[in-house]
């Protein structure tokens, strides 16, 4: 084993010996991205007594992690058969990740709640093994997305590591400057929605939140954020922020790393698998209608590498004078709001991101209560007059209603689904209302990508609303795996699904632009028995707007590169209010909340008619400073 210096200040080192117990055995303090790492020889000592940690972390004003010394790992080998022997068999161990870099085991597991009762826990397995052990629920279907995120990240152990030290590094260095001069430069999503990008400046850091795309724009100045007015060097850059995984907040990320940036990406656990599924999805897409992707798999490996994945609620310093909280925003599994702290508290920046500030049956609603907040960047792509949401029960019952009579009459019903977010809430009402017997039984199909985003979403129940979360941890009753949907592993399946009688099939794209909804569509569009229902908005110029526009013959790309015409029969209708988005009022009820504190309140994400709408209704509501940049505008925070 080489020995390796430490790397933290002599004076932290100094801070941390003192305050902690000799039978605590540490052997090295490192820099571990915003966190400092303690390698300790009896990591049990610290994970048992863990106000030891909570005591330091008050005192040094820093996040702190305990990891287990090289020393006392055993290999691999030896760690899974331990594992193995420990792990009852009705608790069903499904996978094992180690990862090198950090020394973490993550373990999944199909019932972790049955560990408790065996008498094990991460501590005790973390003894046995000598790694730090981490627990996952297994979802019922492997996920491919997460176990190419484990391949990515041990196949760059060694890089990691020096990488995780350099931020350090640079994170906890001492500051130059004390004043506290802060712009923000609107690189995308301002008057418009897409493409979602702000580079936040102060004296000692540049970050950024969200790196987006707009889909459908015409020219690429349209639809990638301007970077290149900000005039910015890629390694200038000290971190990304990412709120959620949708591609107007995320689509180009990978892009930064084929051009030469080498920082870090902060975001939510769930938030990293479920982007890399959109990347490799995109990739996919992209190579099988021959056009040259604008990334490929190694960018997006580049990606996973550089993430630093932080829970909700945690102050993380992410720049000398910087420190970053996510906190759930309600919109999509793991989508936050970004709270930066600048230097001693003179400025509080809130970023929403999209927001939901009301409970659906996914998620909890946006957290409001920060402990300070000057500026306030809200979006308001529901901030008409008019887009004021239905109670959730009303649109709920007017969506099983509709189902209910084309099955009673015999017939198929194709959702398309946005893979991300809205699938799983509708496969929510789905069984809710079959198993209250309000919904006629029928089998409901589900095909497509949104298979292993419910995987990804079962891995991270932690991330779900208190229910739902409770159901798929504990007990049996896990609405995912209801009896009522079957799952199309296989294209041959898709014939078989369209020969039964009434069914519910829920298939991706959301939009008619790519996926198996294209295939069902082809089959049960011409007959009137059947019908098409979209649950989420339809951007102009997308094969689902035509449709629900009322187009009678909508073209279809057919397998030997045919252009297949298929004639609409089958009646169409869109059900409003499934939306992961706040509405008008919803907006106002949140800033309200926040209001005793305000200085000033920055909208954005939203057609110029919704922008203007909301930043008038603040600024007379509250009598607050009210500001609708365009992209390519700096507003400076004083
Ligand atoms: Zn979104």
């Amino acid at each position: 084993m080489t020995q390796k210096a430490n790397t933290a200040s002599p004076s932290l080192i100094t801070t941390i010996l003192t305050s902690i117990p000799g039978e605590a055995a540490i052997t090295r303090i490192e820099y571990e991205g915003p966190r400092i790492a303690l390698f300790s020889k009896n990591p049990t000592f610290l994970l048992r007594n863990n106000q030891i940690i909570s005591e330091l972390v008050n005192t040094l004003r820093k996040r702190v992690v305990v990891r287990t010394d090289e020393s006392i790992r055993k290999n691999e080998e030896e760690a899974r058969a331990i594992v193995a022997e420990s792990i009852p068999p009705e608790a069903g161990a499904t996978n094992i990740f180690f990862d090198r870099a950090l020394g973490e085991l993550t373990l999944e597991v199909r019932r972790p709640d049955l560990l408790n009762s065996a008498g094990v826990d991460v501590v005790t397995l973390t003894e046995r093994t000598g790694w730090k052990v981490r627990l996952r629920k297994a979802p019922h279907i492997p996920s491919n997305t997460m176990q190419h995120i484990y391949y990515a990240l041990a196949a760059a152990s060694e890089e990691r590591t020096s990488f995780y030290r350099d931020v350090g590094e640079r994170v906890f260095r001492p500051r130059l400057f004390r004043d506290e001069e802060v712009g923000i430069f609107t690189l995308g999503g301002f008057r418009e929605v897409g493409r979602s990008c702000l580079l936040v400046v102060t004296k000692e850091s540049k970050i950024l939140l969200d790196c987006g795309i707009k889909p459908g724009a015409s020219s690429p100045s349209d639809t990638y954020p301007r970077l290149d007015w900000a005039e910015i060097f890629l390694d200038e850059l000290d971190a990304v922020v990412i709120s959620h995984p949708h591609l107007d907040h995320v689509g180009f990320l990978p892009v930064l790393y084929k051009y030469g940036y080498k920082g870090p990406v902060y975001c939510t656990e769930p938030t990293l698998p479920m982007m890399v599924l959109l990347f490799l999805d995109y990739v996919k897409v992209a190579a099988g209608e021959g056009r040259p992707p604008l990334y490929d798999n190694r960018d997006i490996r580049e990606v996973i590498r550089h993430t630093i994945t932080l829970p909700y609620g945690m102050v993380t310093d992410i720049t000398s004078d910087v420190k970053l909280v996510l906190n759930n925003a309600g919109h999509i599994l793991g989508s936050a709001t970004v709270h930066l702290h600048v230097g001693d508290g003179a400025h509080n920046i809130v970023y929403t991101g999209d927001y939901k500030f009301a409970k659906t049956r996914l998620l909890e609603s946006a957290s409001w209560n920060y402990p300070r907040v000057e500026t306030l960047i809200t979006e308001s792509t529901y901030g008409a007059k008019e887009d004021i949401m239905p109670p959730r029960e009303e649109v709920e019952l007017s969506f099983v209603q509709t189902l209910n009579e084309t099955l009673r009459n015999g017939g198929k019903v194709l959702i398309p689904v946005p893979a991300v977010g809205r699938a799983q809430e509708i496969m929510l009402v789905l069984d809710e209302y079959m198993r209250n017997g309000t919904l006629m039984e029928a089998p409901i199909f589900v095909d497509g990508m949104l298979n292993e985003a419910t995987a990804i979403h079962i891995a991270h129940a932690d991330y779900l609303g208190r229910e739902i979360r409770e159901r798929i941890l504990y007990g049996d009753s896990n609405p995912f795996l209801s009896e009522y949907f079957t799952v199309v592993e296989h294209t041959e399946q898709r014939d078989e699904v369209l020969e039964q009688g009434p069914a519910i099939i829920m298939a991706t794209s959301g939009m008619l632009e790519g996926g198996p909804a294209l295939h069902y569509f082809g089959a049960l569009a011409p007959d009137p028995k059947n019908k098409i229902v979209f649950v989420s908005y339809q951007v102009p110029g997308t094969r689902g707007r035509r449709v629900l526009d009322g187009s009678t013959t909508i073209s279809l790309p057919s397998q030997d590169g045919k252009i297949q015409l298929v004639e609409v029969k089958a009646p169409v209708t869109r059900i409003e209010g499934f939306s992961g988005h706040s509405d008008y009022n919803q907006i106002i009820k949140f800033v309200a909340r926040l209001k005793p504190k305000l200085q000033r309140v920055i909208v954005n994400h939203g057609e110029r008619r919704k922008v203007d709408n909301v930043a008038n209704a603040i600024s007379r509501i509250f009598h607050v400073n009210t500001l609708a940049p365009d992209i390519q505008e700096l507003v400076r925070l004083y």
